[in-house]
């Protein structure tokens, strides 16, 4: 029998990783955070002093990644944001790290939120899911982080941020962001967490 797995993508500050970790805790399964692991290869990539672009320095630190390394606490903000999307172009990368991801979901299961999860990293996957919110209501909500863990920012900046970066990860040709065919679209723009909660289970038919 194939593992059971929720597949959640989208674009920055959706509201992805508060369903994703909702409907795992819901169901019992694992979480893992796809995203993370992009951030994780870019902090690498930066501490040894070279290009997030560099696609030989990039596949060498995705290929020397360690659990460890998921725990830092430097892996959110603008530079490991725009970092992340570097690193997340290179092929290579995307190769050293698919693995990694397929094992963790196999092994019982699991909810993966990211970009490519149901169109590359499990495009078997029982539940398909591409969360969406409107460019303004992502950078409010990123902005509104960054405030939270006392991070000074500008909403406009952060806006454009967010809004750059997406236009990058959905015009890479490696993996880009895009909805699965057989994904179900979930727009949050007007939704709290406990409505897009309840949402998600409606569309999924959980
Ligand atoms: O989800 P998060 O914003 O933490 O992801 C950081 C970056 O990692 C994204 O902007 C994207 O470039 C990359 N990423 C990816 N594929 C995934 C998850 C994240 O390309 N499955």
């Amino acid at each position: 029998m194939s593992p059971f797995i929720i597949a959640i993508d989208g674009p920055a500050a959706a509201g992805k990783g508060t369903l994703a970790r909702r409907l795992a805790a819901h169901f019992g399964l694992p979480y893992l955070d796809t995203g993370l692991l992009y951030r994780a290869v870019a902090r690498r990539v930066l501490d040894a002093g070279a290009d997030p672009a560099d696609p030989i320095a990039a596949e060498a630190a995705a290929r020397a990644l360690r659990p460890a390394d998921l725990d830092r606490p430097d892996l959110r903000g603008p530079p490991a944001d725009a970092a992340a999307s570097a690193v997340a172009a290179i092929p290579g990368v995307r190769a050293a790290l698919l693995a990694f991801q397929r094992a963790f979901g196999r092994a019982s299961g699991a909810v993966l939120d990211g970009r490519d999860i149901g169109t590359v990293v499990f495009p078997d996957a029982e539940k398909k899911l591409y969360v969406t919110a409107s460019p303004e209501a992502r950078g409010l909500r990123r902005w509104k982080e960054f405030l939270s863990r006392g991070v000074a920012a500008d909403l406009a900046a952060v806006t454009e941020e967010v809004r750059a970066r997406d236009a990058a990860d959905a015009a890479r040709s490696a993996a880009p962001m895009k909805p699965a065919d057989d994904a179900k679209l979930l727009d949050t723009t007007e939704l709290d967490p406990d409505q897009a909660f309840a949402a998600a289970l409606a569309l999924l038919a959980l």
